[in-house]
């Protein structure tokens, strides 16, 4: 099963309205490419049983494109930013300030600056070291204390951050002791925020760490602290198979039930993004080395990280629909690294020319993708209906020197 917004006209597959094989005639592969009714579709599903002053603030560095961040903007998004380049991005994507919150473990003194002087929704502390470099600031900005839950979210090592001993964010202890020290005219204290990683699959653990994150405001309020919201991290798993949904609208929902006494901010990414894009790409050559048979196709590891660094598969099927041979393939890139393949077993017809389109790759595909073997970053492309457009150019060779000549 393809997500919603593909279907095939029996010759090719379309994104909305448009056939595929049209725009492969106009855009050099590889392209990255994405429906905009799909990403509004998934933004909706967050918003819909959200109130007023609760906060849906899509995680920027799931996909930075600014032109997707217009989008959500208009939909009344907020955003989640790790960077000061997020920060800068979010704004210029016509976001307010006040819809912006600021996470990340390493935030530097220019950083939070910055950030104050912006006067954005919440500043997530990672650690006492930050209490110490805002509370001189003039201003005091809004801050959130991150915790660390300590909850496992049985996903991949990499993308689990809520455990005791992932980096990130503080003990519950640990926040406890700073809202002892510091006075409510020293800091602005507002909210608690956690994340306890990416791909959940299982909602009660949201309602879980509800109940963690209710029971330490009650604390920090009795020691004097306004706090008006609290922030349960990023959103739902998105099914690389293909086959199940998972329902952002119910766990809204769910979490409003639980959180009557503050406003409630979730920070998904992968779940509004990754289904509603995709990669094309061409077979350069179709060849045999012992046992295995290969296609060699013109995306590569730096392209689209995941498969190489987390070990992550997608489905890939061909764009148009022709009679060779099924063949068991491993699918690789033509970067000069062995991890450079995006798996082993897939089943596909296809031969030297032809396009593959490899799904739900609209999350931590673009935004990871670098120019390592001096390979020029793909186009990136937005389909709304029967209409596309180019809203990132292909890098050139130029583009890959320029800030190196002296
Ligand atoms: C990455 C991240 C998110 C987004 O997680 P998804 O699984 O993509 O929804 C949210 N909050 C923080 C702090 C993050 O680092």
């Amino acid at each position: 099963m393809r997500p919603d917004y593909f279907s095939n006209n029996s010759e090719s597959l379309c994104i909305e309205d448009l056939a595929l094989t049209k725009i492969c005639e106009e855009i050099p592969t590889p392209f990255y490419i994405y429906s905009q009714a799909s990403i509004e579709a998934a933004a909706t599903s967050y918003l819909k049983n959200a109130s007023d002053s609760d906060l849906i603030c899509y995680s920027v560095k799931a996909n930075s494109n600014i032109n997707l961040l217009k989008i959500l903007a208009q939909l009344g998004m907020g955003f989640d930013v790790v960077s000061v380049g997020e920060l800068k991005r979010a704004l210029k994507a016509g976001a307010t300030a006040d819809k912006i919150v600021f996470s990340g473990v390493g935030k530097s003194k220019a950083d939070l600056t910055f950030a104050a002087e912006q006067e954005i929704y919440s500043i997530n502390i990672e650690s006492h070291h930050e209490i110490e470099l805002l509370k001189d600031l003039p201003n005091k900005p809004r801050i959130s204390l991150r915790i660390n839950p300590d909850m496992a979210a049985n996903t991949h090592p990499y993308i689990e951050t809520g455990k005791s001993d992932c980096k990130f964010g503080i003990s519950e202890l640990e926040a406890l002791e700073i809202a002892k020290t510091y006075s409510t005219e020293e800091i602005n204290l507002v909210g608690i925020s956690a994340h306890i990683g990416s791909q959940i699959t299982d909602a009660n653990l949201f309602i879980e760490l509800a109940e963690k994150l209710k029971a330490l405001a009650a604390q920090l309020k009795d020691l004097g602290h306004k706090i008006d919201h609290l922030d349960v991290g990023g959103g739902l798993a998105i099914d690389y198979q293909l086959e199940q949904q998972y329902d952002p609208a119910q766990l809204v929902k769910d979490l409003k039930s639980s959180i009557t006494e503050y406003d409630l901010l979730m920070e998904p990414g992968r779940s509004i993004v990754a289904q509603s894009g995709a990669v094309i790409t061409s077979v350069i050559t179709e060849k045999t080395n012992g046992q295995r048979d290969f296609l060699v196709v013109d995306v590569g590891m730096n392209d689209l990280m995941r498969p190489a660094l987390y070990s992550a598969r997608h489905s890939i099927e061909t764009v148009k629909f022709n009679d060779v041979e099924v063949k068991e393939y491993e699918v690789v890139g033509p970067v000069c690294e062995t991890a450079d393949s995006f798996g082993v077993g897939h089943s596909l017809n296809a031969k030297a020319g032809d396009q593959l389109i490899i799904y739900s790759t609209g999350a931590y595909g673009s935004s990871m993708g670098s120019n390592y073997n001096s390979r020029p970053k793909p186009a990136e492309i937005l389909v709304s209906k029967d209409k596309f457009k180019v809203i990132r150019k292909a890098e050139s060779f130029e583009d890959l020197i320029r800030l190196e000549e002296v």
